[in-house]
């Protein structure tokens, strides 16, 4: 699963923020996802429960911020707000679209001891 691969990259990236900055204990983790992304919010939070488990994050709580996604139309040059489930314009129902922003997963935030 897609999720779990990222989920894994975001723990070995805190781990090694972690190490660098001798942190004790990570109690959250912020990340910014983007709404095309074409990331699951809800499967990356059960995953990152699967991930965690065993380690010495299994108590690090992962809150997800959803980025808007924008969008242009080549078309008609319409910019807006997209998702993943309606990719056309609404302005003239044109499907060659340009993401501009909420393509990318960030971790915005380390939360520790
Ligand atoms: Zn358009």
């Amino acid at each position: 699963m897609h999720e779990l691969g990222i989920c894994d990259a975001i723990l070995k990236t805190v781990d090694g923020i972690a190490k660098e900055e001798q942190l004790e204990v990570v109690n959250k983790i912020t990340l910014e996802v983007g709404m095309l992304s074409g990331v699951v919010p809800h499967f990356l939070t059960d995953c990152w429960q699967a991930v965690i488990d065993g380690t010495p994050y299994q108590h690090t709580a992962l809150e997800l911020e959803l980025i808007n996604g924008l969008a242009r139309c080549e078309d008609c040059g319409h910019e807006f707000s997209a998702d993943l489930e309606k990719m056309y314009c609404p302005k003239c129902a044109g499907r060659r679209l340009t993401p501009l922003t909420g393509t990318d997963l960030t971790i915005k935030e380390i939360e520790a001891e």
